[in-house]
């Protein structure tokens, strides 16, 4: 169980809790705070200003209807909806999953699911409200069987993820899982090596952190610290800003 720890809230001790993940106290009080280290390494880089709060809303919605009718692969003929993504689109982070699952499928909205309940845990623990983030995947539907998408596939819905991108213009993107890293840095390199360091996307060079996908920490619960960790690099890379105060907790703006 988890236990007292100065820096973390009792709300994130409680997420923690809920993911099984212990928390220890130190038994030596901390002498100096760690030095900060540069940006390659995964330290602290400035935060880019939150300018998504000004991209125009016509741009959303018309990126959001082109989505909504998308004919350009084979998924559009077997899903039930597309799933746009959602969250708040000033967000300083945006997550990025891989593709719609059933529940999603059906819902309309991404992480809905087992494994989005486990990324809201795993986002709360890191003191962060999924309606903090903006939140997307690689594909806007939903592989039959919950296959890998296919390259085609990626490639055909990409840009409106590039678009989505540059309209939230996040600080920070944190990649969930194997399929979402490899196609946001367009490398074939094993997930574990991937995780740990701050990468950079895009012309922008916004930076980027890899995680563990939730329905892999369903499966393999002691890889949560792991996660843990990479949600305390991002944290320290681009610290999350607050919601706005006219934001309405909980109102989704798909
Ligand atoms: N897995 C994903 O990668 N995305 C979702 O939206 C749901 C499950």
């Amino acid at each position: 169980m988890a236990t007292s720890n100065p820096r973390l809230t009792g709300q994130q001790l409680a997420a923690l809790d809920a993911m099984g993940i212990a928390v220890w106290t130190r038994r030596t009080p901390e002498l100096a705070p760690p030095v900060p280290a540069s940006p390659e390494q995964g330290g602290p880089v400035p935060v880019p200003p939150a300018a998504a709060a000004s991209a125009s809303p016509a741009a959303w919605e018309s990126l959001e209807r082109e989505a909504l009718a998308c004919t350009k692969c084979a998924l559009h003929a077997t899903r039930t909806r597309v799933v746009f993504g959602v969250g708040h689109r000033g967000a300083s982070w945006m997550v990025i999953g891989e593709a719609p699952g059933a529940d999603e499928d059906r819902q309309g909205e991404p992480f809905v699911g087992r494994a989005g309940q486990l990324l809201n845990e795993m986002l709360r623990a890191a003191g962060v409200a999924r309606e903090q983030v903006y939140i997307a995947n690689i594909l806007k539907c939903r592989p039959p069987d919950n296959r890998d998408p296919r390259p085609e596939e990626s490639e055909s819905c990409g840009g409106y993820l590039q678009r989505q991108i540059a309209l939230v213009q996040p600080g920070l993107l944190l990649a969930v899982g194997r399929i979402a890293a490899q196609n946001l840095l367009r490398v074939d390199t094993p997930i574990g090596q991937l995780r740990g360091r701050v990468h950079r996307y895009g012309a922008a060079g916004i930076p980027l952190v890899v995680t563990y996908h939730p329905a892999y920490l369903l499966r393999s619960p002691g890889q949560k610290r792991k996660s843990w960790d990479d949600l305390c690099l991002a944290r320290a890379t681009v610290p999350p800003l607050p919601m706005p105060a006219n934001a309405i907790p909980g109102k989704d703006e798909r």
